[in-house]
């Protein structure tokens, strides 16, 4: 046992006669008691080891064991906004969880509320820092975009979260919790999709994502099914194996964006370390059936000839493309192709057997594309830093190496400007 610290207080102790009684005890801390690591939370940790640690606690407050299972539930499956809301336990173990497992909240600086029935967050971190969510309804589904990093290193031209730069990686209580807000605010409306597409660079987050995929996932965590959940990367290598391991059947989106290296090097500077026949080697390597992502930009690729070698890299692999209509946000000097050239596009892929959707330009009325809010908000504009991106991805291949960018200091604007209303009409 490894003793740290000799611990006095008067704690609730549950007796069957008496019910709860104060009762002075004398403990010996061990790192076995420290449930959580410090600066993390309960909600940080996986449902399987959520269980032990409260199982372990339950136990040692000599607590009936059906406790534990009451006190679980309440982390993601039945979620509350405190302890005190969890009526079914008894008061002195509410203020007893409430000091010892405190329940991080996201503070929803912002919502916007588009005419089509999206939602857009902008979340407010305990630091200070912004990430942003979209909730999309499309018939009986709702799908979120969830956010991994506030800010992203990888400075692809056409981004809004690029423009930005790196902030910091989420923890997963931060990742999930975009999750679990939602549920807070509705449980009737919780989403049945989880897609990884809002800021920052997943699989440049491994550890906190790996997490946040079993609390996704496990049922006695949020329970949403692995094919309903999505993870979308430009391609970063080591995280997509790490990601292959998994056993269940999480899905892969590739963001491949242009047909030949110098296109896409022109467009997402993350081709200099891993390129396109790499990241071509790494969609072949994946178990499953994966997706591509294909934002079309007027003049820079969206010619007949670029859906024909797009044509020719997805029908090998019977990979799904997606066509994403340029949201603003990023370079301005970048345009999206107009509505004609898209379908264009889209019927040539179609008509060499590849499966190809268009996806709806959703919520552009409030700067759905995820980090043009936080641009608004915040003012956060900085240009690409090359020695941030060197620091994501030019030193580390491994995906579980903790070591992150440095977040560059941003001079934040004190206003936080009220939520402008933008329509594009194309
Ligand atoms: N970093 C990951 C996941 C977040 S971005 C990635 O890049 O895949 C999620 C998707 O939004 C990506 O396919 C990205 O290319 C796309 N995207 C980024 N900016 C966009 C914009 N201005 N218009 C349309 N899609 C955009
Ligand atoms: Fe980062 Fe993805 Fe935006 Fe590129 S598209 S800058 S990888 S968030």
């Amino acid at each position: 046992m490894w003793l740290l610290w000799r611990k006095q207080r008067w704690e609730p102790q549950f007796n069957h006669r008496h019910g709860f009684q104060a009762i002075r005890r004398t403990s010996y801390l061990s790192i076995m008691d420290l449930p959580i690591a410090p600066g993390s939370t309960i909600l940080d940790q996986t449902p399987p080891e959520a269980r032990r640690t409260i199982e372990t606690w339950v136990a040692e407050r000599g607590l009936p064991r059906y406790r534990a299972g009451q006190i679980i539930q309440r982390l993601w499956q039945h979620p509350m906004a405190s302890w005190d809301a969890a009526t079914e336990l008894p008061a002195p173990l509410r203020g007893l969880l409430t000091e010892t497992f405190p329940l991080p909240r996201l503070t929803a600086d912002v919502i916007q509320r588009s005419s089509d029935g999206t939602r857009k967050y902008l979340w407010r971190l305990a630091d200070g820092e912004a990430i942003e969510s979209v909730m999309i309804p499309t018939g009986s589904r709702r799908t979120l975009c969830i956010s991994s990093q506030s800010g992203c290193a990888l400075g692809c031209v056409f981004c809004a979260t690029g423009t930005m730069g790196f902030r910091r990686n989420l923890s997963a209580s931060e990742i999930a919790g975009q999750v679990r807000e939602l549920i807070l605010e509705d449980a009737a409306a919780k989403p049945t999709n989880i897609v990884f597409m809002g800021m920052g660079e997943p699989l440049l987050n491994w550890p906190a994502v790996d997490r946040t995929l079993t609390i996704l996932n496990h049922p006695n965590g949020f329970g949403i099914g692995a094919r309903h959940i999505t993870l979308s990367t430009v391609g970063i290598l080591p995280g997509i194996e790490a990601l292959a391991k998994r056993p269940e059947q999480f899905r892969l989106a590739i963001s491949l964006h242009a047909p030949t290296k110098d296109q896409r090097r022109a467009l997402m500077p993350i081709e200099k370390k891993y390129d396109l026949d790499a990241v071509m080697r790494a969609a072949r390597a994946f178990a499953r059936r994966v997706t591509f992502e294909y934002v079309l930009i007027a003049g820079k690729n969206d010619a007949d000839a670029d859906a024909d070698r797009l044509a020719k890299m997805a029908r090998p692999l019977g990979a799904l493309v997606n066509l994403l209509p340029l949201h603003p946000g990023g370079d301005p000097q970048l345009m999206p192709s107009n509505a004609g050239r898209i379908r264009a596009f889209a019927d040539r892929l179609r008509n060499q057997g590849i499966e190809a959707v268009v996806r709806r330009s959703r919520g552009l009325d409030i700067s759905a594309a995820c980090g043009q809010l936080t641009v608004e908000v915040d003012g956060k504009r900085r240009r690409f830093s090359p020695a941030a991106f060197d620091a994501a991805v030019g030193r580390s291949e491994d995906p579980t190496a903790t070591s992150q960018p440095a977040a560059v200091p941003l001079s934040r604007s004190t206003s936080r400007a009220a939520p402008r209303r933008r329509v594009r009409s194309r």
